[in-house]
C-alpha cells in the first residue's frame, strides 16, 4: 500500500516536470534566429526551418562539381533575391530558382526555389549560425 502510494506520488512529479520543460524548449525554439557567418545579419529563424521530401539538409552538386548542403527554410526575410528565374540544373523537380544573397552583405546565401503552387528557400548550412535574437 505504501510502496504504490510513492509510486503514484512518482510519476505525477515526472508529469509535472516534463510538461513545464516542454513549454520552455518551445518559446526558445522561437527566439532562436539563423544569422549570416560572415556579417551577423538576421536571415530567417530556426522556426522557418522545414523540410523537402521529409528531409531538412539536402546536400548537391553544381554543375562544376562543387558540393553544397543545404537546409529549407519556409521564408528567409533576410535574403535578397537576384536576377530572373532559372529552370537551369534545378535541384528540384518542378521548381525554377533565384541565387539568395544575404540583404546586407550581400554574400551568396543560397537559393530561392519557386513552383507554380509553392515556394522555399534553400540555405546554404555553412554560411549561417543558430542564435538568440
Ligand atoms: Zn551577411
Amino acid at each position: 500500500m505504501i510502496t504504490l502510494e510513492k509510486t503514484t506520488l512518482f510519476k505525477e512529479d515526472t508529469e509535472g516536470s516534463t510538461a513545464v520543460q516542454t513549454a520552455d524548449e518551445t518559446e526558445q525554439e522561437e527566439k532562436r534566429i539563423i544569422a549570416c557567418k560572415n556579417c551577423n545579419y538576421q536571415i530567417s529563424t530556426v522556426s522557418e526551418k522545414t523540410t523537402v521530401d521529409d528531409i531538412h539538409i539536402h546536400t548537391f552538386a553544381n554543375p562544376h562539381g562543387l558540393l553544397f548542403e543545404i537546409g529549407i527554410y519556409r521564408t528567409a526575410d533576410g535574403c535578397a533575391l537576384e536576377g530572373p528565374f532559372s529552370g537551369e540544373f534545378t535541384w528540384f523537380t518542378g521548381y525554377s530558382w533565384k541565387i539568395a544573397v544575404c540583404g546586407n552583405c550581400l554574400i551568396h546565401m543560397g537559393w530561392y526555389f519557386g513552383s507554380q503552387s509553392s515556394s522555399f528557400f534553400g540555405i546554404i548550412a555553412d554560411r549561417i549560425f543558430e542564435g538568440i535574437e
